[in-house]
């Protein structure tokens, strides 16, 4: 099927969200779903446009908000395979509490930053991803905090499913979205995407230079925990792969009390006045 839609993106020539939309739709499309089997939420950032960007249901959301937004879509209609995307200040800065509730709570969505390690619609800020020295018209002297781990921070949280890929490989990248949207359960997928407007340090080159990607590490079990956290804290973070996947734990929609199989959005909710007024009494 074809996940590509006749706007064309205003990012900049060379962003790395580019990647990031082609292998969404390339991924869908693998799995075998039909645009209309697929919801994409974002939410504010230059990464915010992709929803409108993909030939599928979109929702371009509020700054930070792109989590609950998709989970509601999930509850609403399981049917749907459910994907968040934005970037690192969207899911780390405003957005981290939904982040990690979201994380903890394992429900089906797949959700992708879009980390570029700097805040590029506004024309280039300090993010929860700069590291520390970092020079922008921020911090003119150096950011003076250190940058937040994602990869530690959602094994932490509890994630079934944690992953990392560069923009520059396509491949990989599309395999893990694709593999995060087979996974029954949330996906947390971060994605080096460089900024190549702002982000003159954190670049393609830099990435290729410093990554350690996980396929040329022939030992790694991506099923144990404890190896993960060591190797995302051995590499600083800068690893590339599957690195941790727990497929024994039920997704959060399917424990709800009284969750129905049939989606919420294709169930007959009319009640009757009579019932309405039962149903209000009881929250009295
Ligand atoms: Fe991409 Fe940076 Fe341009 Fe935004 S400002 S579109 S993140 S290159």
């Amino acid at each position: 099927k074809d996940f590509r839609n006749n706007i064309k993106p205003n990012w900049c020539p060379g962003c790395g969200d580019f990647s990031i939309q082609a292998a969404i739709q390339r991924a869908a499309a693998s799995v075998g779903l039909e645009p209309e089997q697929l919801g994409v939420v974002s939410g504010i950032g230059c990464s915010g446009r992709i929803s409108g960007y993909i030939n599928a249901y979109g929702f371009h959301g509020v700054h930070g908000r792109s989590l609950p937004i998709a989970q509601g879509l999930k509850m609403a209609n399981r049917e749907l395979t459910v994907l968040a995307a934005g970037g690192d200040g969207d899911g780390f800065a405003i957005g981290m509490g939904h982040t990690v509730h979201a994380i903890r709570r394992n429900i089906d969505i797949t959700y992708i930053v879009m980390d570029n390690q700097i805040y590029g619609l506004t024309k280039g800020q300090t993010s929860p991803r700069s590291s520390e020295g970092f020079k922008t018209k921020s911090t003119p002297a150096g950011s003076i905090e250190s940058a937040l781990s994602p990869l530690e921070v959602a094994l932490a949280a509890g994630a079934t499913f944690v992953a990392q890929s560069f923009s520059s490989n396509l491949k990989q990248l599309t395999a893990l979205i694709e593999a995060g949207m087979k996974h029954k359960g949330f996906s947390f997928i971060n994605v080096f995407s460089p900024c190549v407007t702002f982000n003159k340090v954190n670049t393609y080159d830099w990435f290729k230079e410093n990554i350690v990607d996980l396929e040329e590490t022939p030992d790694y079990d991506p099923s144990n925990r404890v190896m993960a956290m060591t190797k995302i804290m051995e590499t600083n973070g800068l690893l590339t792969g599957l690195i941790y996947q727990n497929t024994s734990k039920t997704s959060y929609e399917n424990l709800v009390p009284g969750f129905k199989e049939e989606a919420l959005a294709k169930q007959n909710l009319k009640i009757s006045e009579q019932e309405f007024d039962k149903l209000v009494a009881e929250f009295k």
